[in-house]
């Protein structure tokens, strides 16, 4: 059915437009393909095996893209107040430029994750040297700021493809990925944001969210206590060593 219309629409495409113009679209299509495919893959755990769930009924909350100076703090403040542990996949130029914040995570409890060095937005098309030395270099950083580097990661958007894979597998780190995506980077409105979370939060999940984001910060308090209501357990301190125990067995 799907080839049926593929083909249909390349032959109509075909008539009105030129040869050059359809092998664009199509090189278009591919590129896209190769750059997003890995993502929904991480769900399905085609490439690689992925932590996507708590074995427990726990639910662990993971924060990407910091540390941030403004926000990170606030997000750290509510989760002591909670006395909620979390893992956060840091990038290593940014943990460079605020050493303190990742000090304060380990001194809090928390675990750091390894979310590699930049951030590439092309890290699903770099080569296996170049993936590599992200992951290596974030640990470093991480080596000198808190004396050791960490076995987590999580790529950059959540992609993964066969190279990525190799070099995850080479370097025996663990990657984790999520069950419940927040999609805070999109959903920008506090109140629709709430909603999300408190909707797609069940027992057992992995929670994505990101601590650089303002929106994320000012509704963390109002997410974990409402869930707490609604009988949802987050991760303390016991669950949180467990599993980091049990997925590097
Ligand atoms: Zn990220």
């Amino acid at each position: 059915m799907v080839y049926g219309f593929s083909v249909v629409f390349l032959v109509v495409f075909y008539r009105n437009h030129s040869a050059f113009d359809l092998l664009f679209w199509i090189l278009f299509g591919v590129f896209f393909l190769i750059l997003y495919a890995g993502v929904l893959f991480m769900q399905f755990n085609y490439f690689m095996s992925a932590h996507l769930r708590m074995k427990s009924k726990e639910v662990l909350l993971t924060f990407d893209d910091g540390p941030d100076p403004i926000t990170t703090p606030k997000i750290l403040d509510i989760l002591k107040k909670h006395d909620i542990k979390a893992v956060f996949f840091v990038i290593g130029n940014k943990a460079q430029a605020q050493p303190e914040l990742i000090q304060q995570m380990v001194a809090e409890g928390h675990v750091i994750g390894n979310h590699t060095q930049k951030h590439p937005p092309l890290f699903a098309l770099m080569s296996g040297k170049n993936v590599k030395k992200e992951i290596e270099d974030t640990n470093q950083t991480l080596e000198k700021i808190i004396g050791k580097g960490t076995t987590l990661f999580r790529p950059p958007v959540g992609y993964t493809n066969p190279i990525i894979a190799r070099v995850v597998k080479k370097l025996n780190i663990q990657t984790i990925g999520w069950s419940a995506r927040s999609y805070d980077s999109f959903i920008t409105k506090p109140h629709w944001l709430l909603k999300r979370l408190l909707k797609i939060t069940q027992p057992g999940s992995i929670v994505l969210m990101h601590d650089n984001r303002t929106h994320t910060a000012a509704i963390l308090d109002d997410y974990l206590n409402k869930a707490q209501q609604n009988g949802i357990i987050f991760a303390k301190q016991a669950t949180l060593n467990a599993f980091i125990h049990e997925i590097n067995a």
